[in-house]
């Protein structure tokens, strides 16, 4: 994501209800797995640096194709090429569709980057040197590899997507463009609209920081029309006693959901823990990661979509 500044304002949710959630929440052995997440989040940080267009990036986008067409869901690919600002050459990026029930028409977008930004830039050592983006890449795809094992049993009407953005940030100096994956994405939506609509979407991005805390990302919370899905998963979350959700404004934050709310009209919330020290430094790695951290958001999800979609309407 690109800037940040942090606004005090007092801002405190109404009581919105969200559609559905019911008390009788199965205590199932389908857990959300803290340790298979962080599994995938190692393993995809083992392919080592994933910067757009690169070797990485590529073995990861097969890792990725292969794990959910396993779990029975529908990949699709939306491939999209750029001009590299120093170079002149073509790059290949790619954004990954994983559709779970793709015959439901209302459909639910949780989303994601997968790409890895190509320099720790803010590393006060080695500022050129390698950037793995265990919480700023991966948390994100891993906590989605390990929510997919859910998504064919998710009951009611409403069909999930998992999206996954190529060149979140494709940057190398201030001058570059953040976003294009999600914008390329949100463009085709808005000018060929398929037969599916987005009812919401939620953008996860930095969700495995070992010292989990998420206030509510200040877009996410003015946006009139992103303010009830916030609401609907803080209260979700309050349900699950995920206390690492607090309901009060965050900062605010631009990142991927901006254009797809702002071209593709759908209005996507951001669940981010933007207080990272390691944030776009080498040490943005496993290490200050943890599985624990990933199930309370998963947990936090999975509850709030069996809800919506138990709902059957508008989150
Ligand atoms: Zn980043």
């Amino acid at each position: 994501m690109l800037t940040v500044c942090v606004l005090a304002a007092a801002c405190l949710m109404a009581g919105f209800s969200p559609a559905g959630l019911m008390a009788d929440e199965p205590a199932t052995a389908d857990h959300f797995s803290g340790e298979q997440a962080f599994g995938y989040l190692k393993a995809l940080c083992d392919l080592g640096p994933r910067p757009s267009g690169s070797v990485g990036m590529q073995k990861q986008r097969g890792m990725i194709v292969r794990h959910f067409e396993g779990l029975g869901a529908t990949v699709s690919r939306q491939p999209f090429q750029i001009r590299d600002r120093r170079s002149g050459e073509t790059v290949a990026m790619e954004n990954l569709i994983v559709s779970f029930h793709p015959d439901r028409s209302d459909r639910v977008m949780l989303a994601a980057h997968y790409d890895t930004r190509p320099f720790p830039d803010r590393d006060p050592v080695n500022p050129s040197g390698i950037f793995i983006g265990a919480n700023d890449g991966a948390s994100g795809v891993a906590l989605l590899m390990e929510l997919g094992k859910f998504m064919g049993s998710l009951p009611g009407k409403i069909g999930v997507d998992f999206v996954l953005f190529d060149a979140e940030e494709y940057v190398v100096d201030r001058r570059d463009p953040y976003f294009l994956g999600s914008i390329h994405f949100a463009r085709r939506y808005a000018s060929k609209p398929p037969k599916h609509r987005y009812l919401c979407g939620v953008l996860l991005d930095m969700v495995g920081d070992e010292n989990l805390l998420l206030p509510q990302e200040y877009h996410s919370i003015s946006w009139p029309d992103t303010r009830p899905i916030v609401d609907g998963i803080w209260q979700a979350a309050s349900e699950v006693g995920a206390r690492e959700f607090v309901p009060r404004p965050g900062p605010t934050v631009d990142d991927d959901h901006v254009p797809l709310r702002t071209i593709g009209r759908i209005p996507t919330c951001d669940i981010i823990d933007f207080d990272y020290p390691h944030w776009h430094t080498t040490q943005d790695t496993p290490e200050h990661c943890s599985g624990k951290s990933l199930e309370t958001v998963g947990r936090v999800m999975l509850h709030w979509l069996r809800g919506v979609s138990r709902g059957g309407s508008e989150p």
